[in-house]
């Protein structure tokens, strides 16, 4: 699913700056899986994404493309970002450290370390009460070769969002070429994962 996602931020906000305000924190501070992130408001009103990197430590498209949207100049909405959600993962090059990120939502504030660091990610989201949340991964094979396969595809978990993001398929593939790179949708429910436990 190499960097899919970026590209409905393109279609939702700007990017010029004007008068952003940026506030940050960290999640799990004081622990080794400590981690950063960003809230980039513009200075106009608009929609707010929540965009998720590196719940897979072993996926560097998604964590390096969440990392490149933390430098983009936000004029309209609001843009949270964790780039590195799993950090300790992503240092150790590991899908799962000792647990599978993807599969905690919305976690246990009571709970184990990924418990604890999935339920901060999931309070981030809720106060940020988004419009649009994405979690961005990388793929082993592009989906229209193997339709095993995620690459290039807005995978979402419920099939009454097909609308939207054909929606957005149509513009973004407006602008790619090779007829292998354009996106496809692909209808994958993981119950647990952030996008299942948001829309449910
Ligand atoms: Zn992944």
């Amino acid at each position: 699913m190499k960097l899919i996602n970026i590209f409905c931020l393109i279609l939702l906000l700007g990017a010029t700056a004007r008068a952003e305000t940026l506030q940050s924190g960290v999640l799990m501070a004081a622990t080794r899986y400590q981690t950063p992130f960003y809230v980039k408001t513009g200075a106009q009103s608009g929609p707010t994404i929540v965009v998720i990197g590196g719940l897979h430590g072993d996926e560097p498209a998604g964590y390096l493309a969440a990392r490149e949207l933390q430098k983009w100049k936000i004029t309209r909405g609001t843009l949270v970002v964790v780039p590195d959600a799993h950090i300790e993962a992503i240092r150790r090059g590991v899908r799962a450290y000792p647990r599978n990120m993807n599969r905690l939502f919305p976690g246990n504030p009571n709970g184990d370390a990924m418990e604890r660091l999935a339920s901060q990610i999931w309070d981030l989201i809720k106060k940020s009460k988004p419009d649009l949340v994405l979690t961005l991964h990388e793929s082993r094979g592009f989906h229209a070769d193997d339709p095993r396969r995620y690459g290039q595809t807005f995978t979402y978990d419920f099939p009454e969002l097909a609308p939207r993001f054909r929606r957005v398929a149509a513009k973004v593939n407006a602008g790619i070429a090779p007829r292998k790179h354009r996106f496809l949708q692909f209808v994958d429910p993981f119950p647990t994962c952030p996008t299942y436990v948001c829309w449910k």
